[in-house]
């Protein structure tokens, strides 16, 4: 290669649209189903989801989430159910972003923001306790010092973590079945299969098993 051939290919690639950002100060948006900081999610009527069943904790191949229930006070349930999340913990120098506790959770409770800059200079910082993941009044995550959040990366933390519908059933495209959030109310499904696309034994227009639907409590 020439000389000059060598300074035609920089000048062609000053003219390229740059890949690379300001970062911190610009971020790029980050895939849907990113994985992310956890949150706690609150019922539209500000009553947690967490049912303190500890699925979440026994399917974490981690060991870093730390639950117990305890039951609901009759005069000021702090859930829906019998029982609520009374401590809850997750420990993010074991958490590895798995998404298996969002996947296992019966209410939705669990669910994982977009968040994945914080660095903690000591290990308490890094075991979060139940009031830091908790969602607050406005269904936000409570963002604590040490964490880089820009934008909407609390945007949206449920209603994209289920990768399938139930059984795996296309016909489900489209179609709300979780509940209803503080601070966000119903979340728009998530598009992704293939309507006309019918799985193995299961009919795709069959539509007679209903999820959730509604408010879905
Ligand atoms: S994302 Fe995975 S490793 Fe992290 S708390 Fe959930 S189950 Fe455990
Ligand atoms: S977060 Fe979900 S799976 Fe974990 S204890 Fe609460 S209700 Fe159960």
């Amino acid at each position: 290669m020439g000389r000059f051939s060598g300074f035609a290919v920089t000048f062609r690639q000053m003219l390229k649209p740059r890949v690379t950002t300001r970062y911190p100060a610009v971020k790029r948006e980050k895939p849907v189903r990113m994985h992310g900081r956890h949150v706690l999610n609150r019922y539209e009527d500000g009553m947690e989801k967490c049912i303190g069943c500890e699925l979440c904790a026994g399917i974490c191949p981690a060991k870093c989430i730390y639950v117990r229930g305890a039951d609901n006070p009759p005069d000021e349930p702090v859930s829906p159910g019998e029982r609520y999340g009374f401590v809850y913990e997750i420990n993010y120098m074991r958490c590895i972003h798995c998404d298996l506790c969002v996947e296992a959770c019966p209410t939705e409770a669990i669910t994982e923001t977009k968040l994945f800059e914080f660095s903690f200079a000591n290990r308490s910082d890094g075991i979060y306790t139940k009031e830091q993941l908790l969602v607050a009044d406005d269904g936000r995550a409570r963002r604590q010092p040490w964490e880089l959040w820009a934008g909407g990366e609390d945007d949206d933390t449920s209603a994209w973590m289920r990768a399938t519908s139930p059984s795996g059933q296309a016909a489900y495209e489209g179609r709300i079945g979780w509940s209803g959030e503080l601070g966000f109310g119903l979340r728009q499904p998530e598009q992704g299969q293939a309507a006309d696309a019918p799985r193995d034994g299961i009919d795709a227009d069959d539509t007679s098993r209903e999820v959730g639907g509604g408010d879905g409590r």
